[in-house]
């Protein structure tokens, strides 16, 4: 979509490292990290929130948490923890409109729930 950020990254319009890519999902550090290991996992479909999933993404949402298992391994955060995080609209805290799953680490987080 046009002016999304995500779909430029995506779409490597945006210069930007990716940590894992395929056919449907791409993976890239968090440009302002919460924690110390902090990756934005998205999928190259524009799909603004989660209220927009079909049924047709439940494969590709469920291939989502298969990239967060590997990527968790690959960066060290697998045997600690991490955290999983889905923000959606105002008041859950989303601010880019392109769904990303925070895969989030390397640290003891605080609890949100
Ligand atoms: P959310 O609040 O769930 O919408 O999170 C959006 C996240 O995207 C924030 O953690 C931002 O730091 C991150 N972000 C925004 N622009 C970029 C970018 N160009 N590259 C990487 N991460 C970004």
């Amino acid at each position: 979509m046009e002016d999304c950020i995500f779909c430029k990254i995506a779409n490597r319009e945006i210069n930007t490292e990716f940590l894992y890519e395929d056919s449907e999902l791409v993976a890239f550090r968090d440009i302002a990290p919460k924690a110390p290991v902090h990756i934005l996992i998205i999928p190259r479909k524009h799909i603004p929130t989660i209220n927009d999933l079909e049924e047709e993404d439940n494969q590709m949402v469920g291939k989502i948490y298969q990239v967060a298992k590997k990527l968790a391994e690959e960066y060290n955060i697998a045997e600690d923890g991490y955290r999983i995080v889905v923000n959606c609209n105002a008041n859950g805290g989303q601010v880019v409109y392109h769904l990303h799953f925070h895969l989030l680490g390397g640290e003891k987080l605080g609890d949100i729930c």
